[in-house]
C-alpha cells in the first residue's frame, strides 16, 4: 500500500461520510459523546450506588467498552483511540503547550507500554477493579491527568504512543483491521513542500507556502498556515511511509492537515501488513509487546477460573508466606505479582528467546535473534486477538443487557422516572451459554488459524525450502497457547474474588 496511487476504495472520498471525517472537528463528534461518558462513570463512580453490577462506573468500562473495542478492532479499526475522552483535554494541553522537548529518548520504545499494560492487568486483578465503582472512577481520572500532563509538558503525543495501555492495546490488534492511513498518491508526496501530515498546519502566525515556482520565477501554487490550521500527526507517523496501523489513532488530523488531500483512509485486506515484509520495525521491544500481550491475554482469563486458587495457596504455602502473619490481601498481592510476571513476562519472554536460538540453529541462517524474533512476531497477532476476543466477548454478551437496568436506576435515582417502570434486574442474568461458546470458538480457533497462516507466510518468506524448520517450533508455541486457552475456556468463568490463604 501507498507506494504509487492508492489501490483500495478510500473512505474519505465517500460522500458526507468523507466530509465529516475530513472536518476539522470531526473527531469532537466522537470525542465529545465519549468524554461525557466518561464524566458520568466518574460521577456514578463516587456518588451511585456501590455494588458493582448496579453502577455505571463498573459495568461500561470492564464489560461493554473492551467488548465493543474487539468489534470495532476488527470491523473498522482504532475507533475508540479515534473518540478519546483522554485527549481532548490533551488537544487543549497542545494549544497550550509548554513548547516541551521530546520524550526522553530511553523511553521512546514499548517498554514502558508492556509495563504499564502488566501492572494495568494486575492491578485489576489484585484489586478486583471490576467490583470497586469508586477505583475505576480513580483509574478514570488518573488517564485524564497523564494525558494532559504529558501532552503539556512533551512535544509529541508521548502518552498515547508510549504510556497508554488501552492504546496499546488498540494499536497491536488494529493491525488486524481492514482500514489503513496511506497516501492517495506518493509522488505528490515526494513534491510536497510542507509535509503537514506529520508537521501540522496550525501557525501562531499566517505562514504562507510556495508549491510551485513558474517559469518567470513566482509562485504559482501557495497555501497558508495559521492559527484555523491543525496538528500534525500527535504520534509522529508520516503518511506516505506508513505501512502498519501500529501507532495510528485513527485521530484523522492528517488528513485535515494535508493541503493536497492526498491522505486516505483506505479499505484494505484485514491483517495484510501482517505478511507483509519491513511493515514492523524489526525491535525486541515491539515484538516481545505483541508476544506478551497474546500471553497476557492467557495469564487474565487464568485468574478467572477456579484452579487459580489452588495455584495461588500452594506458592503461598511453598514460600512460607501463610506462616507470617500477613493479611491475606498482601499475600494475594505477592502471589498474584509472581503468578503474573511468570506468566505473562518471564515465560513469553524466555519461550521467545529460545525458539528463536533453536530457529537459527535448525535452518542456519544468518539472521540474528532480533530479526528472527521481529519477523516472526505479527504472527502473535491473531491468536493473541482470539484470547482477547474469546474473554472479552464472553463478558459482553453476557452482561449486554445488563447496561439496561443499570441505566435505569441511575435515572430514577436521579429523579427520572420512566413511565412508572422499575428497573428489570433479570435482563443483567441468563446469558445464553450456546452463543457464548460459538463465540469463544470461532474467536479462538479463528485466530489460531491465522497465526498459523501468517507464520507460514513469514517463514516461506525468510527461510525458503527450510519453510517447515523455520515455523515448527513456533507453532508448538503458538499450539500450547490455544490448548492453554481450550483448558482455562472449559472451565466455569467467573470473576476472581479475594482469596482466604490457609
Ligand atoms: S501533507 Fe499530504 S501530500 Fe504532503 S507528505 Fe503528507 S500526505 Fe503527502
Ligand atoms: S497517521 Fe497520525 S495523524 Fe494520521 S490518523 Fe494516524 S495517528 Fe492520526
Amino acid at each position: 500500500m501507498n507506494a504509487k496511487a492508492v489501490e483500495y476504495p478510500d473512505l474519505l472520498r465517500v460522500p458526507v461520510l468523507g466530509r465529516v471525517l475530513r472536518w476539522k472537528y470531526g473527531r469532537l463528534v466522537f470525542q465529545l459523546p465519549m468524554t461525557l461518558i466518561a464524566l458520568l462513570l466518574i460521577y456514578d463512580g463516587f456518588t451511585g450506588r456501590p455494588i458493582a453490577s448496579q453502577n455505571l462506573a463498573t459495568i461500561a468500562p470492564w464489560v461493554h467498552y473492551r467488548g465493543l473495542i474487539i468489534v470495532a478492532l476488527l470491523l473498522a479499526g482504532n475507533l475508540f483511540c479515534m473518540g478519546c475522552p483522554f485527549t481532548l483535554p490533551r488537544t487543549l494541553a497542545k494549544r497550550l503547550s509548554l513548547r516541551g522537548g521530546r520524550f526522553p529518548r530511553l523511553f521512546r520504545n514499548k517498554w514502558l507500554a508492556i509495563g504499564n499494560l502488566f501492572f494495568l492487568f494486575f492491578l485489576y486483578e489484585w484489586f478486583d477493579l471490576w467490583s470497586s465503582p469508586w477505583l475505576t472512577a480513580w483509574v478514570i481520572i488518573a488517564y485524564f491527568v497523564g494525558a494532559f500532563v504529558l501532552e503539556a509538558v512533551f512535544s509529541e503525543s508521548a502518552f498515547c504512543k508510549y504510556v497508554c495501555p488501552l492504546g496499546t492495546f488498540n494499536f497491536v490488534y488494529s493491525t488486524v483491521s481492514p482500514l489503513q492511513i496511506t497516501a492517495r498518491d506518493g509522488d505528490i508526496c515526494r513534491t510536497c513542500v510542507g509535509k503537514e501530515c506529520l508537521n501540522g498546519s496550525y501557525a501562531t502566525q499566517p505562514v504562507i507556502l510556495i508549491d510551485a515556482i513558474g517559469v518567470d520565477g513566482q509562485p504559482t501554487q501557495t497555501h497558508t498556515h495559521d492559527q484555523n490550521g491543525v496538528l500534525g500527526c500527535g504520534t509522529e507517523l508520516f503518511v506516505p511511509q506508513i505501512k502498519s496501523n501500529l501507532d495510528c489513532t485513527l485521530c484523522l488530523d492528517c488528513a485535515r492537515a494535508c493541503p493536497h488531500q492526498n491522505v486516505a483512509l483506505a479499505i484494505r485486506p484485514p491483517g495484510s501488513e501482517l505478511v507483509r515484509e519491513n511493515a514492523w520495525a524489526k525491535r525486541w521491544d515491539l515484538a516481545l509487546l505483541v508476544i506478551c500481550l497474546a500471553f497476557m491475554g492467557v495469564v487474565n482469563a487464568f485468574g478467572m477460573i477456579p484452579p487459580v486458587y489452588a495455584l495461588m495457596q500452594s506458592i503461598a504455602t511453598s514460600l512460607g508466606l501463610t506462616g507470617l502473619g500477613w493479611e491475606d490481601h498482601t499475600i494475594e498481592g505477592i502471589v498474584l505479582f509472581l503468578v503474573f510476571a511468570i506468566g505473562s513476562l518471564a515465560l513469553p519472554i524466555s519461550l521467545t528467546l529460545g525458539a528463536a536460538w533453536i530457529t537459527r540453529q535448525i535452518t542456519r541462517t544468518k539472521l540474528s535473534l532480533r530479526e528472527i524474533v521481529g519477523n516472526i512476531a505479527p504472527a502473535f497477532v491473531p491468536i493473541g486477538f482470539g484470547i482477547w476476543g474469546a474473554h472479552y466477548g464472553f463478558h459482553f454478551i453476557t452482561g449486554f443487557f445488563g447496561i439496561i437496568p443499570v441505566v435505569h436506576q441511575f435515572l430514577l435515582d436521579h429523579g427520572i422516572t420512566l413511565f412508572g417502570l422499575t428497573p428489570d434486574w433479570a435482563l443483567g442474568g441468563s446469558p445464553n451459554e450456546t452463543v457464548i461458546g460459538l463465540v469463544q470458538l470461532v474467536m479462538i480457533s479463528g485466530g489460531a488459524l491465522g497465526s498459523l497462516i501468517v507464520l507460514q507466510r513469514i517463514a516461506r518468506r525468510l527461510y525458503g525450502r527450510r519453510m517447515v524448520e523455520g515455523m515448527i517450533t513456533w507453532a508448538l508455541i503458538l499450539l500450547a497457547l490455544t490448548l492453554m486457552i481450550v483448558w482455562i475456556f472449559s472451565y466455569p468463568m467467573e470473576m476472581r474474588g479475594s482469596i482466604l490463604f490457609d
